[in-house]
């Protein structure tokens, strides 16, 4: 065997990059992953643990015991912030330096306010382990707020909790809320009935789920009003602020906003200074490397590129982890003298939504399903897709717990701003 010369930098280790990782295996090449976090995340269950579902460490790993058996893998935690493809190096924040042969950018995208950036503090979204636990204080502080507060006024906008974007990180979120708002949370307050809480979703668009079939979306708009929930649709936002949200003609008090709307890609395209689609996404060749520069790969959220007969590849699990995977292949087949442009065409196997626990909707393309068929498949497949026996066993458990007793394990207020006396009545959360 030849001495290991060829080094491999992947920069994001989210299903992407740890992908190419795992597809890199048996590579003859030094391998480095970068990320910000010390954890890879499983995103499709953040809003679980956004509404007080699950706990943080049932959906996300530490990166380096991921990649504990793969010798030639090097972990690091450190946030990249450059690349000089001249030299061929990466830059980290802290001053550091990381020399590559072969380039991986895979670091991903986060929410996007339209140009209204002044409204993250009032309508925070949703992407990281820390937003979720932040939007899970916020949404049980708004509890706490109104179990307090004698203004009727007051009261019902601490109740009024506002999911912006009819996407599915929308109508999940939206879901849940209710779920625990009038099912879950009943019992345990004395001066407030949860159960007049109003969650309202608003959507720009003629419809939610856009990217769902008509009469599954139909079918979801019923089932999440079914939960209690108030669907506004054709209604744009406006306004977000302490006090509430304006959207179309109308402004709604409001002290919970949540935003799940729009995406913009992550940075890495101005580092190596690739053109960008209106999203920031890095308009890639058909073999997901950059425009004359064949060593540096982008793929993920944050590349854009229409494999997908023709039409652009969605911004999805699955089709990060194929491009990680063909990327992999990809430098094998280089490493192995084989230079021939492997152009990556994306496989669709589907899309899946759910309703609150008891109702989803799964387009397979072949086939459709709705309701309560619909959930335990997407259960499954979520439950499927977690890494781990243990993580499996926990979410399944999880899940089990609250659906025989309708109790909630995970209503925890953490971080800062815990105590509701430090709160001003009136200001937002
Ligand atoms: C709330 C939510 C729900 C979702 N639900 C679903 C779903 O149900 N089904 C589905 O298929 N998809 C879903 N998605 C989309 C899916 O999660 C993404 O398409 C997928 O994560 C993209 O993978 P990626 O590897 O490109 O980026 P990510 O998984 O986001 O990974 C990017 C990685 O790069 C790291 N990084 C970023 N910048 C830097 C930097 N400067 N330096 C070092 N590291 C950096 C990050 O820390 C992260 O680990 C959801 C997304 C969200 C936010």
């Amino acid at each position: 065997m030849s001495a290991v010369t060829h080094r491999v930098v992947i920069v994001g280790a989210g299903f992407a990059g740890l992908a190419a990782a795992h597809g890199l295996a048996g590579a003859n090449a030094a391998i480095t992953i970068i990320d910000q976090r010390n954890h890879h995340l499983f995103q499709p269950l953040l809003y679980q643990v956004g509404t007080a579902t699950l706990a943080t460490s049932e959906i996300a790993w530490p990166i380096r015991h991921l990649l504990r058996r793969r010798s030639e893998v090097t972990t690091l935690l450190g946030v990249v912030t450059g690349v000089d493809t001249t030299t061929r190096v990466v830059s980290l924040e802290d001053g550091a330096a990381v020399p590559y042969d072969t380039l991986v950018l895979a670091t991903g995208a986060r929410h996007a306010y339209f140009g209204h950036d002044e409204w993250e503090p009032y309508a925070p979204g949703l992407k990281t382990l820390e937003d979720a636990t932040a939007i899970r204080r916020r949404v049980l502080l708004s509890f706490e707020q109104a179990e307090r507060e004698s203004d009727p006024t007051k009261r019902t906008a601490f109740l009024t909790f506002v999911v912006v974007g009819g996407g599915p990180t929308g109508v999940e979120l939206a879901g849940a809320i209710a779920e625990l708002a009038h099912v879950n949370l009943p019992t345990e307050f004395r001066h407030i009935d949860t159960r007049k809480s109003r969650v309202v979703l608003i959507e720009a668009g003629r419809r939610i789920l856009p990217s769902f079939d008509e009469d599954l979306s139909s079918y979801a708009h019923e089932a999440l009003v079914r939960l209690g929930v108030d669907v506004q649709v054709g209604a744009a936002v406006r306004e977000c602020n302490a006090e509430g949200v304006v959207y179309g003609d109308q402004t709604l008090p409001a002290k919970v906003i949540l935003w799940a709307a729009g995406v913009r890609a992550s940075a890495a395209a101005a580092w190596a200074g690739i053109p960008t689609d209106g999203a920031g996404r890095a308009k890639v060749e058909s073999d997901l490397t950059a425009p004359g520069r064949p060593e540096i790969f982008v793929i993920g959220d944050t590349a854009t590129i229409n494999a997908w007969h023709g039409k652009p590849v969605p911004g999805i699990a699955p089709a990060a982890k194929q491009q990680g995977l063909h990327v992999a292949a990809t430098i094998k087949a280089r490493l192995a003298g084989d230079a021939a442009i492997r152009p990556f065409a994306y496989k669709h196997s589907g899309n899946l939504a759910t309703i609150g626990k008891r109702a989803a909707i799964i387009d397979f393309g072949w086939i459709k399903f709705r309701g309560w068929l619909a959930w335990w498949i997407w259960g499954l497949a979520h439950i499927y897709f977690l890494i781990g026996v243990r993580n499996r066993l926990a979410v399944a458990l999880s899940w089990l717990w609250i659906y025989v007793t309708g109790s909630r394990s995970a209503y925890l207020i953490t971080q800062a701003e815990h105590r509701p006396k430090a709160v001003p009545q009136g200001s937002s959360t």
